[in-house]
């Protein structure tokens, strides 16, 4: 009796369990139909909606967050708003087809529309028309691709890499490196190193023998890399027309400068790919990662909208640091788990520490904004454990702030931190009160 009963106890909860996932696509869809007609406001910031729901579940209380809303502020609006979508769904499109469903459990996104789609296309160049002139160096820092990927759809993979390759001078891309952080499809083994083959002498590929995550998959890449400057990309993004030079030529400058490119979005359901605002990055005392748009005042200046943006944080799946400067400045910090709070981490570390954050928006790269709907209980804990290496080790007195509002995480174990204290003293890195008071003032008065 008592099987019969756990076994009707298991089925009904798988059962929820997968109506649960179909209604939140299904609403998700329908909702964002509807959003899309709300035009964006000025001060409307827009959580990195990749984490959206993850982060709505870890740090209950959070405020109504929008999804990224494709408009601008920048003077390049009409320029924008005349490209034509590269793919568009039709209306009567069937969310509840089996194969979207499975698709979107098994990868995030819509993998028929990236079968489709294939290993590669053309995306619209999203960059102002005052980008176009801007002129580069021939001679250049080399530059090491960092992809890890941990059950990536093929195509979205696929396309990572050889937009990569087919948009990058040769002269300055030393190297791709793909970390396989134990994935367990089996397209992402012999037929992705047989699809690799025509890219031979430019790609790495290592297999991680056990899942590492996110962070120390990375660093496992970066040791395996010999160019000037790491640049970190996710395993779903196409990178867009010039997007590596005015990163390189930035790091160039001041080789303490960590630069990231303006991320355009791919969207999950359509893998439509759309041009974002200039926005910079910013976080609030939940330490949840938001955009935050920029005035159109802040673009008047003689550069206009090309103007690198100074940005009190990354939202973390892309950017390009000095290879030195990386292990300088104390690479990741290994004792975080998994996924999260590992940019909020590194942006701290950064400006502190003595070097600066920069959004460059003549480069541009898409990224899939994602689905997280497996794991995520794993992963809300992974973000809560690494969210409170972040506050023990960088917030000084202003921890206070972070626990007022996740009174619930003061208890928790966050393993041992006395390396990155330790670290931060050796760097002599500056006060928290210092970032606050020069980098993102507008976070001390926040709710
Ligand atoms: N990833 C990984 N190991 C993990 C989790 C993620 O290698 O355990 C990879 C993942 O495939 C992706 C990148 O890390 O290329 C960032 O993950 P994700 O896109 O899920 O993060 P998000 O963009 O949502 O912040
Ligand atoms: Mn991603």
């Amino acid at each position: 009796m008592r099987n019969v009963i756990i076994k009707c106890l298991l089925c009904g909860s798988f059962t929820f369990g997968i109506w649960t996932a179909v209604f939140t696509i299904y609403f998700r869809n329908n909702h964002v139909g509807n959003q899309e007609k709300i035009p964006l406001k000025k001060e409307d910031p827009f959580i990195w909606s990749l984490g959206e729901k993850l982060q709505e579940q870890t740090f209950q209380g959070s405020e109504q967050i929008p999804r990224p809303h494709v408009s601008t502020g920048s003077s390049s609006k009409d320029e924008i708003k005349e490209q034509k979508p590269i793919l568009k769904l039709r209306d009567d499109f069937n969310y509840l087809d089996p194969e979207l469903f499975h698709g979107f459990l098994k990868y995030g996104l819509n993998s028929i529309i990236s079968k489709r789609l294939g290993s590669y296309r053309d995306v619209p160049d999203t960059r102002d028309k005052l980008c176009h002139r801007k002129q580069y160096p021939v001679t250049l820092p080399t530059a090491s691709i960092i992809i890890c990927f941990h059950n990536e759809e093929f195509n979205a993979l696929m396309r990572t890499v050889s937009s990569v390759m087919s948009l990058t001078p040769h002269h300055i891309l030393e190297e791709i490196i793909l970390v396989d952080d134990m994935s367990e499809y089996d397209d992402l083994k012999e037929k992705l190193d047989y699809h690799l083959e025509i890219f031979r002498g430019k790609i790495k590929i290592i297999r991680n023998k056990k899942r590492e995550g996110l962070i120390r998959a990375r660093l496992v890449g970066a040791s395996h890399a010999s160019g000037d400057v790491l640049v970190f990309l996710d395993s779903h993004c196409e990178v867009n027309k010039v997007w590596l030079e005015p990163l390189l030529h930035a790091i160039d400058k001041d080789p303490k400068m960590v630069v990231c490119p303006l991320i355009d979005v791919i969207d999950d359901m359509t893998l439509e790919y759309k041009p974002s605002p200039v926005v910079r990055g910013a976080f609030n005392w939940h330490l949840q990662f938001k955009w935050d748009l920029i005035f159109s005042y802040e673009l008047n200046g003689p550069e206009g909208p090309t103007r690198p943006i100074r940005s009190p944080a990354m939202v973390g799946g892309i950017f390009a640091i000095n290879r030195h400067y990386f292990y300088e400045l104390g690479q990741y910090d290994k004792g975080m788990n998994l996924w999260g709070g590992e940019n909020m981490e590194i942006s701290l570390r950064i400006w502190m520490c003595g070097g600066q954050l920069l959004i460059i928006p003549c480069s541009r790269v898409g990224h899939v904004v994602k689905q997280h709907i497996t794991n995520q209980t794993e992963v809300a804990k992974a973000l809560a454990f690494n969210s409170l290496r972040v506050v023990h080790v960088w917030l000084d007195d202003y921890k206070e702030q972070f626990f007022l509002r996740r009174p619930d995480l003061k208890s928790l174990d966050y393993g041992n931190i006395s390396e990155r204290v330790e670290l931060r003293k050796r760097l002599g890195c500056k006060s928290f009160q210092w970032y606050l008071d020069t980098v993102f003032p507008e976070l001390e008065t926040a709710e």
